[in-house]
């Protein structure tokens, strides 16, 4: 049976049959390669430890009985507080059918936009930009473009460890056509040893770079004026801002990076959570775009900007509203003539009419006591927010906590009801990858005991709180029939993503659905190439961007991320001998001279504190980390082999455009224990 992986945003097909789980060799997105992660899927497939039953305050009991409370408690607090009294925070690991239903019943029916999602913590930053230089939220390229590029500049991104597969393709256009591959990040990662060329900037260095990078463009000719004249606005201001940034790199450098991007026209910048995770994300992702448009290296072949997603399905929470500032079927809250096509086609006379909490602010709320009721769905917040210690005080103190998970985690550990989820392998849906590639994830095996999957579940709370005609889907294939359907729905061309051609699919069909990219027909995937893009005017809009001036402090920069076999906090992959093997324990990489400077050697206990509290790690001296910075790894939480989770440490600082926390960017002081 053909499936999807459940991790990365690659979103490489699987086939999984009597000998194991396989790569799927006709599926767009691998064409059969698996990475470590997902060649050991097979091992994860272990229902010990699993939550089987739905319990209300540690007490097992029936879905009735788990439901029914949660309705009453939803309701009182709706009814006594306003519908802005509850919220949703759900997950990229939810299939798209899963984000619908919940996003429906939040947004259309309670009426309240407090629906978010832990995508927030992933790529926000990416929706924001693209919407305000494209009017939606467009991805231009594919993965094919990366067979076709001359250069590819990775920045923000380990893509050697967090987006294997495809990073993979990269080094084979290598291999056959010399393709150049440049790093930029602080430390020198996985994937900068692999490069042709690392630029390691300071931390939030790329704002700088790229607007530096438009303005060399500019003095040598390289400009596509026809394309700025006849399909963008405002870049004269752009081009202003852009010459009054210094690189901030080695002179040298930045002359090899400014000649091999003036001389190569198939260029891909490709960005991930190193620049979306800044609190100028935003910014630094319109600075990319920038040069892209100001250059036409855009929705053509070997050339665009490209978002590499976490998870498997953030595009697809996207396309359905997942976020709190979103409307589903890329409709927005800041139009009125949106609310009502969505109101029309729900029947939904509570419509919610302005935008929810974004997650940091959501759990503040819930600290704060404005949140009375909150369903957690399918993420570990408790874990894996920003002030994790605050998030888990907010738990503490809200009147009502539903956790969803397929195991108990820090956050079920706090809820007082607690349902078992159906997960990967055992659910029916659709994921949508980071180039817009719609695919199948199937259910192979049973779900234990009574899990249930999460799109049931806010369809059975809906009926509950007295919506059920608009909660009546009998499978999945329901649900994504109407959310084709919405995507189709007095759309004339306003708007790219468009599902119109399977809004009757029917039940057979979509079990047989093979990956398909969005928009749906043409031969070739690529957006935006012809200079038509979804705002009112059909122009591209040039975002001037200003890096902000560094501040000089005396604590160490914390930069935190992925380790190459291990995903999110390890609940699946934390499983799997093979994965340990790679790294068995959290680590603070450092630089030799940081190291010296604080009396560490590798194998030391270190304590790391910020503003926010301490935890211990084991140091590790690494001649890659730039000086200055240190890093450690998110996945690692208590009981997993450390005495905290490094997100205790991080601030609540967002960038100001997307909500979405600088987790790249915390500072902390280090003593050796
Ligand atoms: Fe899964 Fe990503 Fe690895 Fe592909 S690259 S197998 S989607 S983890």
């Amino acid at each position: 049976m053909n499936t999807t992986c459940p991790y990365c945003g690659v979103g490489c097909g699987l086939i999984a049959g009597p000998d194991g789980l396989v790569g799927d060799e006709a599926h767009p997105a691998n064409r059969g390669r698996l990475c470590v992660k997902g060649a050991t899927l097979g091992l994860t497939l272990d229902d010990r430890d699993r939550l089987t039953q739905p319990s209300i305050g540690g007490r097992d009991t029936t879905w009735a009985e788990a439901l029914d409370l949660a309705a009453v408690r939803f309701a009182e607090a709706i009814s006594r507080h306003g519908p802005d009294s509850v919220a949703f925070y759900v997950s990229g690991q939810f299939l798209t059918e899963d984000y619908y239903v919940a996003n429906k019943l939040m947004k259309g029916f309670i009426g309240s936009g407090n629906i978010d999602t832990n995508s927030r913590l992933c790529m926000a930053s990416p929706v924001a930009a693209h919407i305000r230089a494209f009017g939606e939220d467009l991805v231009p390229g594919i993965y094919d473009d990366f067979d076709q590029a001359d250069l590819i500049l990775f920045t923000g991104s380990n893509a050697a460890w967090c987006h294997p597969v495809l990073f993979q393709r990269a080094l084979r256009a290598r291999e056959a056509r010399g393709t150049r591959i440049v790093v930029i990040d602080p430390r020198r990662s996985a994937t900068a040893e692999l490069a042709d060329l690392h630029i390691p900037i300071a931390p939030g260095g790329d704002l700088a770079l790229f607007a530096a990078l438009l303005a060399v463009c500019a003095e040598r000719g390289m400009l596509d004026h026809r394309f700025i004249r006849e399909h963008t606005s405002g870049f004269d201001a752009a081009l202003s801002a852009a010459r009054t940034a210094g690189h901030g790199i080695d002179d040298a450098l930045f002359a090899t990076l400014a000649e091999w991007v003036v001389a190569t026209p198939r260029m891909i910048t490709a960005f991930s959570q190193g620049v979306n995770q800044s609190a100028i994300a935003t910014d630094t992702i319109s600075a990319i775009i920038n040069l892209h448009l100001a250059t036409g290296r855009i929705g053509k072949p070997g050339a665009c900007p490209f978002s590499l997603t976490g998870q498997p399905n953030a595009m697809g929470g996207r396309e359905v509203g997942g976020l709190a500032n979103q409307l589903a079927a890329h409709l927005g809250f800041d139009d009125p003539s949106h609310h009502d096509q969505l109101a029309r086609f729900w029947n939904a006379p509570h419509l919610a009419r302005h935008p929810g909490l974004k997650a940091v602010d959501l759990f503040d709320a819930v600290h704060d006591g404005r949140i009375k009721a909150l369903w957690i769905a399918g993420t570990n917040p408790a874990e894996s927010l920003p002030r994790s210690n605050h998030v888990r005080e907010a738990l503490a103190r809200c009147p009502t906590v539903v956790a969803a998970d397929c195991w108990a985690t820090a956050t079920t550990a706090r809820a007082h009801i607690v349902l078992p989820a159906a997960g990967w392998s055992e659910k029916d849906g659709t994921v949508t990858n980071s180039e817009r590639l719609i695919s199948r994830q199937r259910a192979f095996r049973s779900a234990p005991g009574e899990a249930k999957p999460d799109w049931w579940m806010f369809a059975e709370l809906g009926r509950r709180l007295g919506h059920g005609p608009a909660f009546d889907f009998p499978n999945p294939a329901s649900i994504f029939r109407e959310h084709a359907a919405l995507s189709a729905f007095e759309n004339a061309g306003e708007r790219v993503f468009n599902l119109a051609a399977l809004t009757n699919i029917p039940d057979e069909d979509y079990d047989a659905l093979r990956p398909l990219h969005w928009p749906i027909g043409p031969a070739d995937h690529r957006l935006l190439g012809d200079g038509r893009f979804s705002t009112g005017d059909q122009r591209a809009r040039f975002v001037p961007t200003i890096a902000p001036a560094s501040e000089a402090t005396p604590m160490m920069t914390l930069n935190t991320g992925r380790l190459r076999d291990q995903w999110h906090t390890m609940t699946r992959t934390g499983r799997v001998p093979e994965l340990m093997a790679h790294r068995s324990h959290a680590a603070l990489e450092i630089a030799p001279e940081d190291a010296a400077a604080s009396g560490l050697a590798s194998g030391d206990l270190v304590a790391v504190t910020s503003n926010h509290g301490t935890i211990t790690l084991t140091a590790v001296v690494d001649p890659g980390q730039r000086r200055g910075s240190a890093f450690a790894a998110m996945h690692w939480t208590e009981g997993q082999g450390s005495a905290g989770t490094v997100n205790q440490l991080i601030g609540s600082t967002c960038d100001p455009a997307s909500g979405e926390p600088a987790y790249k960017h915390g500072q902390a002081s280090l003593r050796r224990i």
